[in-house]
């Protein structure tokens, strides 16, 4: 029979390594399948899921802008991770139905182990509010995080967002930059803004990072980032950017759709070879 099918879909897509990864891990792990980049256009995305599926289609990640609205379509039939993120990256069909979860935070999460940075009690801060904050926030607390200070440019989001989690209301704290505590001391931060995409690094209060402290740029780059750069410069002892997680939740999809968990690890090292050339 026929590999079946699967596929990024977003607009644009064409920049996307998700084909590269999920091919890597066919090969590793045996499994007969197709992974390609579908483009929608804006307005089209509802009937491009259901035509994928309708032909046979085993599964979409779903990348920028139609996070929401995957989220609406699997509204029915949403994993707590994806309701937790208020957004969908993975698709799937099951029983007739569209199904919906988020794996970023998951991928987050086991690139942080895969790093070493211990998560239990760690006194974390986020910067940003937006999407990706969101899908990375139910993970951490579930982690057993201590403490979670979120600080945005628009402080009302980051209040919002904190609000938005009862699971986690004594340990979490929403502002702007200007009210955070000033020499605050985390030991995990992770840089959720788009703010790198203009070279631009949040601004953080001077004596942010405690010693040992962890530095994540969501973003990912050949080069380090602004905000990676300004986290040496102010005393983090180690930083990452977010290739590992991309790699991290393409991983827990391809767990989703077809029950074999690859190694991140090799795909890893072979993707930051390729970004590096
Ligand atoms: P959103 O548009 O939803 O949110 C953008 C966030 O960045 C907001 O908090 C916004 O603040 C803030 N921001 C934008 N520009 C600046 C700036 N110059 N200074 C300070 N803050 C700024 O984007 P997403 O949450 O979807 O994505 C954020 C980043 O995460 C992107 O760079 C994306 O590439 C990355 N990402 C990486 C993933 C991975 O697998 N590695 C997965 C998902 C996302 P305000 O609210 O004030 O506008």
């Amino acid at each position: 029979s026929a590999p079946t099918r699967y596929a990024v879909i977003g607009n644009p897509v064409a920049h996307s390594k998700s084909p590269w990864i999920h091919a890597r891990f066919a090969e590793q792990t045996g499994q007969d399948l197709t992974y390609e980049a579908i483009c929608a256009p804006i307005d089209d995305f509802p009937a491009q899921v259901a035509a994928f599926f309708a032909a046979g289609g085993g599964g979409l990640n779903v990348t920028v802008p139609f996070k929401l609205q995957a989220f609406e379509l699997a509204r029915a039939h949403l994993s707590p991770r994806a309701t937790a993120a208020g957004a969908v990256n993975t698709l799937w069909m099951a029983d007739g139905r569209l199904h919906g979860c988020n794996t970023d935070g998951v991928g987050l999460i086991a690139d942080l182990r895969r790093l070493g940075t211990r998560l239990a009690g760690a006194r974390v801060l986020l910067a940003g509010a937006g999407g990706a904050a969101r899908g990375i926030l139910l993970p951490l607390i579930e982690a057993g995080c201590a403490r979670i200070d979120i600080a945005n440019r628009t402080a009302a989001r980051a209040e919002e967002l904190a609000a938005a989690f009862p699971a986690g209301q004594a340990m979490l704290r929403g502002s702007g930059y200007a009210d955070l505590r000033a020499g605050g001391g985390w030991d995990l931060v992770i840089n959720a803004t788009a703010s790198s995409l203009d070279d631009e690094a949040p601004p953080l209060p001077a004596g942010a990072y405690a010693a040992g402290a962890m530095a994540y740029d969501l973003m990912y780059a050949a080069r380090p980032t602004a905000f990676l750069r300004q986290a040496m410069a102010d005393g983090a002892s180690a930083t990452a950017d977010g290739l590992g997680m991309l790699v991290g939740q393409a991983a827990e999809s391809f767990h989703i759709w077809r029950g074999v968990r690859p190694d991140p690890a090799p795909v890893l090292a072979a993707l930051r070879k390729l970004l590096s050339a």
